[in-house]
């Protein structure tokens, strides 16, 4: 069975409100110009790196191929010396140990100053004579340089002290003797005799780089090291060779021009090397003098450039969007301002106007086109609002002036039919209530037809507004008089007896017939009079039989007055 949960009801998504126009300015100003600062300022440390890896690195190369012009220079002139005596026969001719050689050899221990060792060995091996009489009588065959130069002339690359090694001083460094053997064979009448030998201390090495670096180079971190054919470390400055020989640094894939490379001892550093130049079979070691410089160092200038650079990036950034913050903080003030001054004015608010902008040309221009329009509009419909009520007002009049001329009759003024009817109905009901009398009059007037044939419409017109004006003037305030149609007259006199309204009538007539005009002459008019006692008489029945009460009064000869009779 599955259990049903009932559905919750969303929630409605509240509208996110947007973010502030100085936020907004402020974030996009500031984001502009650090982005802005921060290409420009890696544009620069890109350009200043490729200036500074191109002159460091020139120095660093002039450095490396310096020392290995000297290098190559010094193993040409050892080996040469060597070649030299050896091929001088009037040297050997007294032998290999005469008094002449072993002068020779303490001369050539001063004037080469790194030789450690130098001495003569006959055809077998043994030492004849040696600087210091060192192994003097020891057997050298075996050694290398000693099979190697029975042949011909031989320059042997570095290798450790074997049977020196206890009978000399200690290097200076701390590190273990190592030699550079330089041997010749010793001729004699076109015979080998023997072997002389040069066994030279690699504190050269040390003395000979120490001539190429600069003074500052120690500060800048500059070194020189020197690898062998192989690739193994063979020189490194304080006496760190072995060292970091058995720590596996090796050469490092240098290239023609100086670059920053990773460094087996830890680290990048911009490096150069040179090659040990070619001077001919034997002096060709095939070294490789490598300078190199820590990339931290020589880049510290640049670094330092870029961090400078990058904070004043910051720092205009920030003052920017401070700039920008203030200028929209402005902007912001007045445009709230104008939308409640904008409210204000919707809202019908007295004086509401809109405030003149000052943050900004183009914020005063809108304040003031939105102030005239605006103004402009109020007016406008004050204006209408006025016209609306005087046209209501002339509407009123209009209204009342034909509601009076619904009720009357334009021609006398009196009351019509369509007002007649009802206060009739009204009147009688009175009469019902208080049993009074109530009496109609029909008045008409005679041969009327013969007024309008001999003097004209016009003067008949008069002829019935003096009527109707006689008629206001004669009868009672509360009297309802009306004009029925042409001729014709019907008067409601409330509260009248027949007799009174008979009496009314007959003064009626006797006046209109008894004023004679110098227009038309005299007049005269007949009228019938109906009356009810008691209410009960139905309107148009009380009206018909003033009718024919008039119908009588025309019959019997006209200007008369007759009372309907039952
Ligand atoms: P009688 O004595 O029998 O009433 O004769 P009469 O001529 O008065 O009656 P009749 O009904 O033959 O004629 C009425 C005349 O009243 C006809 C008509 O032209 C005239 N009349 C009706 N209304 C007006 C009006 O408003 N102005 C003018 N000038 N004449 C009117
Ligand atoms: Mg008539
Ligand atoms: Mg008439």
């Amino acid at each position: 069975m599955s259990l049903r949960l009932p559905r919750l009801p969303r929630l409605p998504r509240l509208p996110r409100r947007p973010f502030s126009l100085k936020l907004q300015l402020t974030a996009v100003f500031g984001a502009l110009v650090i982005v802005a600062s921060a290409a420009i300022t890696w544009e620069l440390s890109d350009m200043l790196r490729t200036r500074v890896r191109a002159d460091a690195g020139r120095s660093l190369s002039f450095i490396a191929s310096n020392a290995s012009q000297i290098f190559g220079a010094g193993l040409r002139a050892n080996a040469s010396v060597v070649d030299v005596l050896a091929r001088r026969e009037a040297l050997w001719a007294d032998g290999l140990d005469s008094e002449q050689v072993r002068r020779t050899l303490a001369t050539l221990e001063v004037t080469q100053g790194n030789a450690a060792w130098i001495g003569v060995a006959d055809i077998d091996g043994r030492v004849r004579a040696s600087t210091g009489n060192l192994l003097l009588g020891a057997n050298v065959a075996e050694r290398l340089w000693f099979q190697t130069a029975r042949n011909g002339l031989f320059v042997g690359d570095l290798h450790p002290a074997k049977l020196l090694e206890p009978l000399l001083p200690a290097n200076a460094s701390g590190e273990p003797l190592r030699f550079l053997d330089f041997a010749a064979p010793i001729q004699r009448d076109g015979r080998t005799v023997g072997v002389l030998g040069i066994h030279a201390n690699w504190d050269w090495a040390a003395q000979v780089i120490g001539t190429v670096l600069p003074p500052q180079a120690r500060s800048a971190g500059i070194e020189v090291f020197i690898f062998d054919r192989n690739g193994n470390l063979i020189f490194a400055p304080d006496g760190r060779s072995q060292q970091l020989a058995r720590e596996g640094l090796r050469l490092p894939a240098v290239e023609a021009e100086a670059a920053v490379l990773p460094w087996h001892d830890g680290g990048a550093f911009l490096t150069a090397a040179a090659r040990l130049p070619s001077t001919g079979p034997a002096t060709d070691l095939g070294w490789t003098i490598v300078a190199r410089e820590p990339a931290k160092l020589a880049f510290a200038a640049v670094d330092e450039a870029t961090r400078k650079a990058l904070l004043i990036g910051l720092l205009i950034a920030l003052t920017g969007a401070l700039l920008a913050g203030v200028a929209a903080h402005r902007f912001g003030v007045d445009m709230r301002r104008m939308a409640r001054a904008v409210r204000d004015v919707e809202a019908g608010v007295a004086g509401a106007r809109i405030p003149s902008a000052g943050s900004s040309a183009e914020m005063r221009t809108l304040s003031r086109a939105v102030g005239s329009m605006t103004h402009r509009l109020v007016t406008a419909r004050e204006e209408l609002e006025r016209q609306v009520r005087q046209r209501t007002h002339e509407l009123e009049i209009v209204n009342a002036e034909l509601g009076r001329q619904a009720q009357t009759d334009a021609l006398t003024g009196l009351l019509n039919r369509r007002v007649f009817d009802p206060m009739l109905v009204r009147l009688l009901a009175d009469s019902r209530r208080n049993g009074r009398e109530l009496s109609v009059m029909m008045i008409d007037a005679d041969h009327f037809k013969r007024i309008n044939d001999v003097h004209g419409h016009p003067v008949g017109d008069r002829v019935l507004r003096m009527l109707a004006d006689t008629l206001r003037d004669r009868l009672r305030a509360s009297d309802v008089i009306a004009r029925f149609g042409g001729e014709e007259f019907a008067v409601i006199l409330p509260e009248t007896p027949s007799s009174k309204a008979r009496k009314t009538a007959q003064a009626l007539a006797d006046r209109i017939a008894g004023h004679s005009d110098p227009v038309w002459g005299a007049v005269t008019v007949s009228i019938g009079v109906s009356s009810c006692g008691d209410g009960m008489t139905p309107p148009e029945e009380l009206l018909r039989q003033a009718d024919e009460a008039l119908y009588q009064a025309k019959a019997e000869g006209r200007n008369r007055v007759c009372v309907y009779r039952r």
